[in-house]
């Protein structure tokens, strides 16, 4: 459920009319809508109420500050996976004691940078990382609170491009490994072992894959507390996903994830954190876009939008849907007709949906995109020159622009000839 629903015959996100911010703002712009954000939040909260927690929202999904900090300010951890995005959450306000580290390739300058600003732990994805970070942490007289990522080798089911937890993908170490190097953490002086961390991969629709996932990881933690190691904190990452189609997709919902959580880690006496971005942001964001042009191709129209790939990168990468609909409802008995609706980038794979039934659109009209409020912003690039969109957060009837459009001139101005020219 979310917060974009027609009133009076125009979508409104919450209680202001999405006209309204397209004639203040301009056309594209994304939109956050914070009674969304806020509620899927408590989903979690709720669904892992009666285990010690804590819920931290993967930045990487949207990490615009006012997000952060509207997350922040409900109790929210962060799970960072850069010295950046390490940064923005500090700048939301949130403690570093709220904030756990992620990534496969962190460097030194990364964790001198969270060890001197505070960190909940590093979630460490190879042995040569650990051995790193205990050289980093001692020289600066400290010790670095970390888990082992382990890699459960169990297939996600998901896209490629975002399985994570199969033996052939770069993250984690392999589960059978992970006895030896707890071993070899209890002997590094910079390193304090306080759990174990898995993440397998985003959008998932199925719970089995998780609760094999963490079948193994409970089975890890006996075995090494057997082995001496203190295990107090089991991080399961992110993933659960969301439904893109209004129609036939039906995930697992928050409630029974937690409560799977709870079957399987139940009687273990441990914290549980997990890193949940999409399901939090996903549904809580839009894309708004105007129509350039309606142009008639041989055998096939395009709908062509002033918003593009660079934009909204999903369905040229993933091949993802999102559903498209007119900021101005349709009438109901209206007919529809299949369009390809694409932007302006030179590329053919600038391409949001091939042969989309749509209600009848031209020049100037608006369209939503559902579901862009993760992976969406964040993933935007500048190509063919085209400035980032802003970002919009509602919050009842007031909005506020939290990220501007940038002027032609600040692009620009960024390049620096070299002296020869
Ligand atoms: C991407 C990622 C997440 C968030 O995944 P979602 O599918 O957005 O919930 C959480 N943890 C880690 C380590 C990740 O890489």
């Amino acid at each position: 459920m979310d917060h974009f629903l027609y009133r009076d015959g125009i979508l409104h996100a919450e209680d202001v009319p999405l006209t309204e911010i397209a004639a203040a703002v301009g056309t594209p712009f994304y939109c956050y809508s914070t009674a969304t954000l806020e509620r899927h939040f408590r989903l979690f909260q709720d669904a892992l109420a009666g285990m010690d927690h804590l819920v931290c929202f993967a930045i990487k999904s949207l990490s615009n500050q006012a997000v952060l900090r509207t997350l922040g300010n409900l109790g929210a951890g962060m799970d960072v996976v850069s010295g950046g995005e390490y940064r923005r959450a500090q700048a939301a306000g949130v403690p570093g004691e709220r904030i756990v580290f992620s990534g496969v390739g962190k460097t030194r300058e990364e964790m001198e940078y969270a060890l001197s600003h505070g960190i909940r732990q590093f979630n460490v994805e190879s042995a040569e990382e650990l051995r790193v970070l205990s050289q980093v942490a001692a020289s600066m007289g400290k010790r670095a609170p970390i888990t082992l990522r382990v890699n459960p080798d169990v297939d996600a089911k998901t896209h490629e491009k975002i399985a994570t937890g199969r033996k052939e993908d770069k993250f984690g170490v392999p589960i059978a490994s992970a006895r030896n190097i707890y071993a070899e953490a209890a002997t590094l002086p910079g390193i304090e072992v306080v759990g174990i961390d898995v993440h397998i991969g985003s959008q998932l629709t199925d719970l089995a894959p998780f609760e094999a996932a963490f079948t193994k990881v409970a089975d890890l933690t006996r075995e090494l507390r057997a082995d001496g190691h203190v295990i107090r904190r089991l991080d399961l990452g992110g993933g659960l996903g969301i439904p893109y189609t209004r129609s036939n997709e039906t995930p697992p919902l928050p409630l029974d994830y937690g409560a799977m959580i709870q079957r399987v880690f139940g009687d273990l006496d441990v914290e549980i954190e997990i890193e949940p971005g999409r399901l939090i942001a996903g549904n809580a964001g839009i894309l708004v876009a105007s129509v350039i042009y309606l142009k008639e191709g041989e055998g096939r129209d395009f709908l062509i939008l002033d918003a593009a790939m660079n934009d909204l990168i999903r369905p040229a990468m993933y091949g993802a849907h999102h559903d498209i609909i007119p900021v101005i409802e349709a009438v109901a008995a209206t007919d529809q007709r299949p369009v390809d609706i694409v932007g302006p980038v030179c590329e053919s794979g600038d391409t949001f949906a091939k042969q989309r039934a749509m209600p009848p659109l031209d020049a100037g009209d608006l369209v939503a995109f559902r579901s862009a409020g993760a992976y969406g912003a964040v993933m935007s690039s500048e190509y063919n020159t085209r400035p980032l969109i802003p970002e919009v957060l509602v919050k009842g009837d007031q909005y506020a622009v939290i990220r501007p459009r940038p002027s032609f001139d600040e692009i620009i101005n960024r390049d620096r000839l070299p002296e020869w020219l």
